[in-house]
């Protein structure tokens, strides 16, 4: 009976607890987390999605007061949706590959939004791929900013793809192996054991060789290492470390 009373003393005292406001991007969150990519890529991507990547935009609000528009293009503007989505670099290297996302025709002011809508539109591959292109796209503009050398979409787009692809090949979890555990064993008295290894760079098309002595106490005598600056293969450099 008195209930209407107490809950209108407690508004009136401002003593009422709303539950929070649910936050209706939780499924891009989860998503940008669990997507298979680089932590950096995540990370970059998150940010741009909080809006605190250091565009011109964010930098105006920071005492920056120097050029406003985008690096790259005509946009006038440099906002995280300039750079990621509606500049003329983002919808060509988004026109090079082949993801089902196509630039809004206006420039989007809430990015995070946008990234929602994509996180419903395509598959978590397709995705994971979208994230490492907008990383590549804030890089190039770094490169624009620091180096002045911007890069075309179209060698952004084969370089991403290819570096993407190495980093895959080397966390393909989802391909079972069989564990093998390997220890080192000693040789017999008075003869010395090479072990020999390479490693080898898709992306860079370099690797690397090395191998080292230790005798039959397990000690070590003698290492060398060399960077192989042109490879073809990770069988190549194998071979030739041995
Ligand atoms: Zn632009």
């Amino acid at each position: 009976m008195n209930s209407a009373y107490y809950v209108a003393r407690d508004i009136a005292y401002n003593r009422v607890h709303y539950p929070p406001l649910v936050d209706g991007f939780q499924a891009l969150w989860r998503t940008i987390w669990k997507a298979k990519v680089p932590k950096k890529v995540a990370v970059g991507v998150w940010q741009a999605c909080q809006n605190i990547l250091p565009t011109r935009e964010r930098l105006l609000t920071k005492r920056y007061e120097g050029k406003a528009n985008c690096l790259l293009c005509a946009c006038p503007m440099e906002s995280v949706g300039y750079v990621l989505e509606y500049c003329e670099i983002a919808r060509e290297l988004l026109g090079e590959v082949s993801l089902q996302i196509t630039c809004p025709v206006t420039p989007i002011f809430v990015f995070k939004e946008w990234m929602l809508e994509c996180v419903h539109r395509v598959s978590l591959q397709q995705f994971e791929k979208f994230m490492v292109f907008l990383w590549a796209l804030w890089n190039n503009r770094n490169a624009a900013l620091w180096e002045e050398k911007p890069r075309l979409p179209a060698d952004i787009a084969i370089a991403t793809m290819s570096w993407f692809n190495e980093y895959k090949l080397v966390h393909a979890s989802s391909i079972p192996r069989m564990k093998v555990i390997q220890r080192w064993s000693r040789p017999v008295e008075n003869v010395l054991k090479c072990n020999i290894d390479g490693s080898f760079s898709q992306y860079q098309m370099k690797g690397g060789v090395g191998c080292e002595l230790r005798n039959h106490r397990g000690e070590f005598q003698a290492a060398v290492r060399k960077f192989i600056a042109t490879a073809a293969s990770a069988f190549q450099v194998e071979f030739m470390a041995l």
